[in-house]
């Protein structure tokens, strides 16, 4: 029976635990939810929701005085935004990724995830940025459950055939440019300043 148990967890079939709180870490009921959202106490993922805003964000492909945006001009606004999220979190702990997303609904839109090598590098981001601010709006962080990536990610999206578009229940992650990876451009050296949008 508890093995049972085990294999349902956090599934379809699991009538207590909700399937998209325990694989994507959000999910679209929030706190009305009629399943169980354990929210872990410790772990090496924290979320940063809503945290990335689009510059079209009000109608894709367009700025918000309704001028039409070059798609390279969106695509650098993400990159330099994923460099300042991967500067500053890399002050606190090593990271072992870090996924932006890209779907549209309430609850995912704008979603960091960073998943640390340690659970205490993680505590020690969630302390460091509680309370801090972001372009101008309060950051939200918290631990998340979700440690596998693969089994978050819409496969669909990933080979550019998801039908679901921007309102789809998986992760749909943004991608950066093989010539701005992380590591080829950043040092992690402490003591680094960054320069966009964070305040203490
Ligand atoms: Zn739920
Ligand atoms: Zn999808």
């Amino acid at each position: 029976m508890a093995e049972h148990l085990a294999s349902i967890f956090g599934t379809e079939k699991d009538r207590v635990n909700c399937p998209f709180y325990f694989k994507i870490g959000a999910c679209r009921h929030g706190d009305r939810c009629s399943r169980l959202h354990n929210k872990p106490t410790i772990s090496p993922t924290l979320l940063l929701s809503n945290m990335y805003q689009r510059p079209d964000m009000a109608t894709p492909g367009m700025d918000l005085n309704g001028q039409t945006m070059d798609q390279k001009k969106i695509q650098e606004h993400f990159e330099d935004f994923y460099e300042d999220m991967f500067e500053e979190l890399s002050k606190y702990g090593e990271i072992e990724s870090l996924n932006v997303c890209d779907n549209l609904a309430d609850h995912m839109v704008g979603n960091v995830y960073v998943q640390f090598r340690e659970e205490e590098e993680a505590a020690a981001a969630l302390k460091a940025l509680s309370g801090r601010f972001y372009a101008g709006r309060p950051i939200i962080v918290d631990f998340s459950p979700v440690t596998d990536f693969r089994e978050a990610t819409c496969r669909q999206y990933e080979e550019n055939t998801c039908n679901r578009g921007g309102y789809c229940n998986f992760m749909h992650l943004r991608r950066i440019g093989s010539s701005r990876r992380p590591s080829a451009t950043l040092s992690t050296s402490s003591g680094s300043c960054s320069r966009r949008g964070w305040r203490r």
